[in-house]
């Protein structure tokens, strides 16, 4: 089926190709130069909290360069929010250590901070102290950070942020992507801004960060010839996706706005679908850039579920897809221990993500609705009268 209405599609601003052509004409088409400069300095002006941004080939290379630098190893233990997506947790296998899964909390959907307290507390009785704690702003909303943070400095566990999803987002007026001791940025093809594909490390010091620039270039030491003291790795952002992220970064303000106002659109529609919650912002401590919107289908509620949902918007050829299942549940990580209830897998089972992008046209936003309301029929108008 080929899809005409995407769920969260590229959106240029138009300048990227100008930086594109400055590596070009300079012939900076390395996994350095200018564009890379420039793209981590607009990223720290934008986050604004005095961090040091390292840009990476992906997200999920800054994932593993942060559990790297928080000294991860064989054997060790890192908790994960359990309902996010395979990138935040394949990461700390790649070292030989081992997820511990957390549920997530009603407000946000991101790591319950009871919950992760009790896992925390389990694993140091068991004498498996974890080394890091991953939480994750999922969709874009910020996770319950002061709790979050609170736990952290409790039992002295670094936290790193998978702000992947979170880029523009804002917990009590703070940026997402600045509360880790290290945070993470992805800039894939799907996210609010993308640099085709790339990511970012967000660290609080500038040793911090050339120790992620020096093991993303192959962990070369200080000598005329090519001597190494440790394993390196081959992550560092190329010049020419950097010079897309300039590019972005001029527009990411009206791309923030162009997705919530998408968030807008599915409030707005499902205020009258008996059954039909939109995923929303719990109070004003927490601004989502809303990356996805997402509905909730009560089945006992609602004419139709999920699934229906989704199959009649690609009859139609409108891109949804259920949301992130959850760690715990996946057949790779059937071993790995779990904390919570329940929660997450009943949002799995429940839940959908809609087409969200900042560049959806009137025309895919009336197609989107005539399927909404021809799925979810029971209107909450139609229950009053009858
Ligand atoms: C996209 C994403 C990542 C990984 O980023 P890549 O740049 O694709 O490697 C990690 N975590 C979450 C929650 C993501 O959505």
């Amino acid at each position: 089926m080929n899809i005409e209405v995407w769920l969260s599609s590229p959106h240029m601003g138009g300048n990227e190709i100008k930086y594109i052509n400055e590596a070009f004409d300079t012939n900076w088409i390395a996994p350095l130069g200018p564009n890379v400069n420039g793209f981590e300095t607009d990223l720290e002006k934008f986050l604004n909290q005095k961090v040091k941004v390292a840009a990476l080939s992906s997200g999920t290379a800054a994932l593993h360069l942060a559990l790297i630098e928080c000294k991860v190893g064989y054997g060790d233990e890192v908790i994960c929010q359990s309902l996010t997506f395979s990138a935040s947790a394949n990461p700390i296998v790649y070292l030989g250590a081992t997820p511990v899964f957390v549920d997530s909390e009603k407000d946000t959907w991101n790591i319950c901070p009871i919950a992760l307290r009790e896992a925390v507390e389990d694993r140091i009785a068991k004498n498996k102290k974890p080394k890091a704690i991953i939480a994750v702003n999922l969709y874009g909303m910020p996770a319950k950070m002061d709790e979050i943070l609170a736990i952290c400095s409790e039992f002295d566990i670094p936290l790193i942020e998978d702000a992947a999803e979170s880029l523009g987002s804002k917990y009590k007026g703070r940026a997402c992507g600045t509360f880790g001791r290290f945070s993470i940025l992805s800039f894939n093809g799907n996210k609010i801004i993308t640099t085709s594909g790339g990511g970012a490390l967000v660290c609080h010091s500038q040793q911090d960060k050339d120790r992620a620039v020096f093991l993303s270039t192959q962990a070369r030491d200080k000598a005329p010839h090519y001597q190494h003291s440790e394993i390196g790795y081959n992550y560092r952002m190329s010049n020419v996706s950097a010079g897309i992220g300039r590019g972005q970064m001029e527009v990411l303000s009206s791309r923030v706005e162009g997705r919530r106002k998408m968030h807008d659109f599915y409030t707005e529609i499902s205020k009258d679908l008996e059954g039909v919650e939109v995923f929303c912002e719990p109070n004003g401590d927490f601004y989502s850039n809303h990356w996805l919107s997402v509905i909730t289908i009560d089945e006992k509620l609602a004419s139709k579920n999920r699934e229906d949902l989704r199959l009649a918007f690609l009859e139609d050829k409108i891109e949804s897809r259920p949301i992130w299942k959850p760690m715990h549940m996946q057949p790779v990580f059937k071993d790995a221990p779990y904390y919570g209830g329940n929660f997450a897998e009943k949002l799995f089972e429940t839940s959908l993500c809609l087409p969200s992008g900042s560049n959806l046209t009137d025309n895919d936003r009336s197609r989107i609705e005539k399927v909404m309301l021809s799925v979810l029929t029971n209107k909450k108008s139609h229950l009053i009268s009858h």
